[in-house]
């Protein structure tokens, strides 16, 4: 069991934005020592802005701002590698999700939005149905990237007709949503988790 850090303090104050990170998710930032496990564990790290451990180190310093605006928070997979390998037991793949909430609570476009927009309709899908099914979720997700701007490139939907035309060929591709037996207890799980809608 690690021992809680006391407080970080930032030009003689305490950080409030960590003590209320601290206190709404249990992650504790003040241990972390910058000993750079998370990030050389991290599998995307090398396409991140902030690599994982400057984002622990800037929860630190209270740069809220800039974390909000990072694009490392949507280019994170939760695979989790981060956190199993910190030897301060400091979930950095929590705090990650954390950030990613605080972007879509404040309202704020997210810096890749297109990441988001997919997070966003794959939970929807799931949410209703409780399973997904690709033709809706590529659908869906085309429909609001769309709406916000976002025309998809002729390879994209070229790349998108080609693998649909797989799945059709192999009978994976169904037209109809298919509601899973466990829908309910999935929703349950989304609503406990609290599933925040990205906006358009
Ligand atoms: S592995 Fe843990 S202690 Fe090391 S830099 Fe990352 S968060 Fe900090
Ligand atoms: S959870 Fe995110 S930050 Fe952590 S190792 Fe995985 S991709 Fe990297």
């Amino acid at each position: 069991m690690v021992e809680t850090a006391p407080a970080m303090q930032v030009n003689g104050r305490e950080n409030a934005w960590a003590l209320a990170i601290a206190a709404e998710t249990g992650i504790q930032v003040a241990s972390c020592y910058q000993c750079l496990r998370c990030s050389n564990s991290c599998p995307v790290s090398t396409f991140m802005d902030i690599k994982p451990h400057q984002v622990v180190r800037l929860v630190q310093l209270g740069r809220r701002e800039a974390l909000l605006q990072a694009s490392s928070i949507w280019v994170c997979l939760s695979c989790e590698m981060c956190s199993t390998y910190c030897p301060n037991e400091i979930d950095v793949a929590g705090l990650m999700n954390h950030l990613k909430n605080s972007v879509i609570s404040s309202r704020r476009t997210p810096a890749e939005y297109e990441i988001a927009a997919f997070h966003d309709v794959f939970l929807r899908v799931l949410r209703e149905h409780g399973r997904i099914n690709d033709l809706q979720l590529m659908q869906r997700y085309r429909i609001k990237t769309l709406m916000h701007g976002q025309a998809p490139s002729v390879d994209d939907l070229m790349s998108e007709a080609s693998l649909a035309w797989n799945l059709l060929k192999r009978g994976r591709l169904r037209f109809l949503p298919e509601r899973s037996p466990a829908a309910g207890e999935i929703r349950r799980i989304l609503e406990d988790y609290g599933h925040k809608k990205v906006s358009t």
